[in-house]
């Protein structure tokens, strides 16, 4: 495994996949049968109505949950003969996570919230401060390294949260719902940057929306639907997400 992201490179690779909670009489089938690869480069919009099995499938991709069948691989690697801790490993060198309310530690500053993750991934005490700085600088938060998360902004305080996930450098950025707390504006903005790490970085991007109108950020969009997926398709609408890369539109 390279530690440069290829853009075009198979990330996810998905077949039949299953999960079903409970047993017995309560047992509910969340996933039914999922194929599906992802490739590094570009910004999958996973989109489907509450109960779906959105949340489910991209814990799977993200070696949180397994599959009960078939066969899961990440960056061409089955997972079929890991323990829990080789799973716990490989999600910690390679994959981020975004979350809808931005688990951010509210007594730490912008910087401190990026370098913890930093020093999870192993990267030396000395290099944290310098690195988180950087990370928070590319996400356009130059001016709110020292802040608390009480006074940013939602839109600010989900941008710390994905230069937090991008410590150590992910090869795979999954994201629930980012844009489920924020106006409709903010949400934008925020779908614009995870589209521009895809784009620019070379990440794979999975983002879970069940809003529509985040539509125009994917380059790829997968409908879920009772635990299936039944829509795959690539709008051939140019970069989606162009007009808000930069920062706020006028
Ligand atoms: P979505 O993210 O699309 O809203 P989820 O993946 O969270 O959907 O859940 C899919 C289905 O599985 C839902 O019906 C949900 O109630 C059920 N489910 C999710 N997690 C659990 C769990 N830990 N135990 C039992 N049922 C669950
Ligand atoms: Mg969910």
């Amino acid at each position: 495994m390279s530690d440069a992201p290829v853009s075009g490179r198979r990330v996810v690779h998905l077949r039949d996949a299953r999960v079903t909670y409970g047993r017995g009489a309560t047992a509910f089938e969340a996933l039914r049968g999922v194929d599906l690869g992802i490739d590094a480069g570009e910004l999958s919009l996973l989109l489907g109505p509450s109960g779906s099995g959105k949340t489910t499938l991209l814990q799977v991709m993200g070696c949180l949950l397994r599959s009960s069948g078939g066969e899961v691989a990440l960056f061409g690697h089955s997972l079929a003969g890991l323990d829990a801790e080789a799973l716990a490993r490989l999600r910690l060198r390679h994959v981020g996570f975004v979350f809808q309310h931005y688990n951010l530690f509210p007594t730490l500053r912008a910087w401190e919230n990026v370098a913890i993750a930093l020093d999870l991934k192993g990267v030396p005490r000395a290099r944290r401060r310098g690195e988180a700085e950087r990370l928070l600088d590319r996400l356009g938060l130059a001016d709110r390294r020292d802040h608390f998360p009480a006074e940013l902004s939602g839109g600010q305080k989900q941008r710390v949260a994905i230069a937090r996930a991008l410590a150590g450098a992910p090869e795979l950025l999954l994201a629930d719902e980012p844009t489920a707390a924020l106006d409709g504006r903010t949400g934008q903005e925020v779908a614009a940057v995870l589209h521009e790490l895809a784009h620019r970085e070379g990440c794979a991007v999975v983002v879970v929306s069940h809003d529509p109108r985040m539509e125009r950020f994917g380059d790829r969009i997968l409908h879920l639907e009772d635990g299936r997926l039944i829509d795959d398709r690539r709008p051939s609408a140019p970069d989606a997400g162009a007009g808000f890369v930069h920062g706020p539109s006028p």
